[in-house]
């Protein structure tokens, strides 16, 4: 079942989008060369519990940390670890928080350093397809409405799109029904209500979309080696445009 929140439940998960958003802003100023990814996650763990919230990844299905963090061909469920950015890297940094019972949910690729004009496009051309998804989160539109658009603009740039992972349903539970690919023809699936909310999270690969699974059976890499970006936000459907979450900035 699809839940529509009431106006108090989004009040809740606005506040649980503003610390993901705060919390990735914070991050985005500690990415540089030479810094290890873990201690990014300590700094995002300290973060979310100052503002009074949980660190929603941490305990997940037994997920150890409190962000994802995926470099270079790592598509998503990368560990922090003791592993230092290098200038050239690009890293897909996915993170999520619980207040009062409610979750937001939210994800960004950010440069290392000087990166080169093809990662670079890569970067722009799936923060836009995530966007373009965000533009038909509409009332009275079909869930795959959604899904064409970002995988219509992705295509367009000839990238491909993941399949074996996609966005959801949040909420009460970090994952809820429905499951929103980020591929699929237009008019298909659930209409959508006012009050539902959704986590909208293209994988977009520069070569192949098939991925594989590493050694420590989270993390997600691309078969070919090449490439991959991960953009996610948390949205509202609303009588009018589709409301940001987890846009920074956001109060
Ligand atoms: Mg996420
Ligand atoms: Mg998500």
């Amino acid at each position: 079942m699809i839940t529509c929140k009431s106006g108090k439940e989004l009040i809740y998960m606005r506040d649980a989008g503003r610390i993901v958003a705060q919390t990735l802003a914070e991050l985005a100023g500690a990415v540089k060369v030479g810094v290890p990814t873990l201690e990014l996650d300590q700094l995002a763990e300290d973060y979310i519990v100052r503002a009074g919230a949980k660190p929603a990844f941490k305990g997940m299905y037994g997920f150890p940390y409190s962000i994802c963090a995926s470099i270079n061909e790592e598509v998503v469920h990368g560990f922090p670890s003791l592993r230092k950015l290098k200038n050239g890297d690009i890293i897909s940094i996915d993170t999520g928080a619980e207040i009062n019972g409610y979750f937001g949910d939210s994800a960004v690729t950010l440069p290392v350093g000087d990166v080169d004009s093809e990662a670079m496009l890569l970067l722009k051309a799936a923060e836009e397809s995530l966007f373009k998804g965000i533009e038909h989160a509409r009332e009275g539109a079909r869930l795959s409405d959604i899904s064409n658009a970002v995988q219509t603009c992705a295509e367009g740039y000839g990238y491909s799109v993941v399949r074996d992972f996609v966005g959801h349903g949040i909420g009460g539970k970090l994952h809820e029904e429905p499951q929103v690919p980020n591929f699929g023809r237009p008019g298909r699936g659930p209409r959508l209500k006012a009050g539902m909310t959704l986590a909208i999270e293209p994988m977009i690969n520069m070569g192949t979309y098939e991925v594989r699974t590493l050694s420590n059976n989270w993390t997600v890499a691309t078969l070919d080696a090449k490439l991959s970006a991960h953009f996610e936000h948390t949205i509202a459907i609303t009588g009018g445009k589709p409301e940001i979450l987890t846009k920074a900035g956001k109060r």
